[in-house]
């Protein structure tokens, strides 16, 4: 672990698990998340992302591309494209069993996965939230399709990606040969997949178009498990460090009848929300069964020579693959807290307790008084400045107490304050969120100060 994935944020204490309808009604407002095709009606299970989200989006990335890859001398990157050759998604089985069973209540039209009923409505045929009786089960592929080509009759039939690490088997051995890694070696990648979810809902949670985050590890079959037990720890450590409220992180075995008949063993990173008890990445034993079934498919071998030993085998592999928009949307529900009116804070607030490194807005320049020329000139000017190493937001509009509110809810970690004391001695206030304690610096010194706080360390 480095020493970066040590830092935590500090505890807030046991809060009230936050009600999803606040985190839609946030993301709306102050322009994280907007439901996509909206004047239309909206498309169920797909968003758009505002001004806010896209920024938290990218630190979110940003961070996970850094600690996976930047860090780890034996990990490299990809990015793949979305569309494939269709004879992938039949060697990786996706074409004939990436389904899912739906059940519909006969009366109030309600469709449930299977997989999700509670046991006794399953035995009792019953609908869970009206009691209606409920149809025979049917099979639903979850794989978009698409075709390729102008010509109709020429046109060949493909899928948009249903998992993104597909790409990444295909892309192994052109990276183990162009980058000159070595097994064991890690491939990385962020991007899209998609799936025709028979229940999308939860806004984030279940869509249809969202973004995984996968590494895969290549071993010798003899360091399965060694390497299997480290990505495990190293994963659960690093969404412990993301997170304030750590007790609502676990890892959770899979029971011996969800494994994959390849899989001697998988776990689950799960993180508790008003949903429950749901998955945030999964750490999967793969084994040697992608790159045989793509070797087998596609009629190129994939086995791998060691250069010393001259031992040819394929290389088995260790995978964590994990969620963006499950990212995104557990941060938020992490970081939520409606702070009742207290000595520091007369009215109450809602304050975002994001980690500075995700924060989307990094600090608020604000001068104390819109119609005081002088205040306002330094304080466009410190914005200028600072908006160079980071993302800085000006803010005249209305009195001070709102201003910091405003920033407070979209969990910017520090607003500065350019006062009637800045144009004498140059200094500002600095305010911290969290705590709302002030100190008061130097303009000069607030580029490093904020610096030191708001990116994680490159050194
Ligand atoms: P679930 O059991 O919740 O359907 P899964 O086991 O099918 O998830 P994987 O195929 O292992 O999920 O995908 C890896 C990660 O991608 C998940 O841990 C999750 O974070 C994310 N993910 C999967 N499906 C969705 C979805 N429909 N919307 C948003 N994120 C998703």
């Amino acid at each position: 672990m480095t020493q970066t994935e040590d830092k935590t944020i500090s505890s807030t204490g046991d809060t009230p698990l936050v009600p999803m309808e606040k985190i839609v009604s946030l993301s709306k407002r102050r322009g994280f998340v907007f439901p996509n095709s909206e004047i239309y009606g909206g498309v169920s299970g797909i968003y758009d992302f505002g001004p806010l989200g896209v920024e938290l989006r990218n630190n979110i990335r940003r961070y996970w591309w850094w600690s996976m890859v930047q860090i780890n001398d034996n990990v490299v990157g990809i990015e793949g494209n979305i569309i494939t050759h269709p004879r992938v998604w039949e060697a990786s089985g996706h074409v004939e069993n990436f389904v899912d069973q739906l059940v519909e209540c006969k009366n109030c039209k309600r469709r449930f996965r299977i997989d999700q009923l509670p046991v006794e409505n399953l035995e009792q045929n019953k609908c869970p939230v009206c009691g209606g009786e409920l149809s025979e089960p049917r099979l639903f592929n979850l794989m978009m399709e698409t075709y390729i080509g102008v010509v109709e009759g020429e046109r060949m039939k493909t899928y948009l990606r249903g998992e993104a690490c597909q790409n990444i088997y295909l892309d192994y051995e052109n990276v183990l040969k162009s980058s000159r890694m070595q097994i064991p070696f890690g491939i990385c990648q962020i991007g899209k997949a998609f799936r025709n979810e028979v229940t999308p809902g939860n806004f984030l949670f279940r869509q249809r178009e969202f973004e995984q985050w996968d590494l895969q590890f290549f071993v010798h079959p003899s360091e399965m498990e060694k390497w299997f037990d480290y990505w495990k720890e190293r994963r659960f450590e690093w969404y412990k460090s993301i997170i304030n409220h750590k007790d609502r992180l676990r890892l959770r075995p899979h029971d011996p009848d969800e494994l994959a008949h390849y899989a001697k063993k998988a776990f689950d990173i799960e993180y508790r929300t008003v949903l429950g008890w749901q998955e945030w990445e999964g750490i999967h034993w793969r084994q040697d069964w992608d790159l045989s079934r793509h070797s087998l498919y596609s009629g190129h071998d994939l086995s791998y020579t060691d250069p010393e030993t001259k031992e040819r085998y394929i290389p088995w592999i260790v995978e964590t693959s994990g969620g963006v928009d499950r990212t995104f949307l557990n941060l938020l529900l992490d970081a939520y807290e409606e702070e009742p009116p207290s000595g520091k804070d007369k009215e109450g607030r809602t304050v975002l307790r994001l980690h500075p490194w995700f924060a989307p807005v990094k600090v608020a320049v604000l001068p104390l008084q819109k119609n005081k020329e002088e205040l306002v000139t330094t304080a466009q000017d410190i914005h200028n400045r600072l908006k160079r190493l980071m993302v800085s937001q000006y803010d005249d509009v209305a009195n001070i107490g709102r201003r910091y509110r405003r920033q407070d809810e979209i969990g910017t970690p520090f607003c500065v304050t350019v006062d009637f004391q800045t144009l004498e001695d140059q200094t500002v206030t600095v305010r911290e969120r969290d705590g709302m304690s002030q100190i008061r610096l130097q303009i000069n010194e607030l580029p490093a100060y904020l610096l030191e706080r708001v990116t994680w360390n490159y050194s």
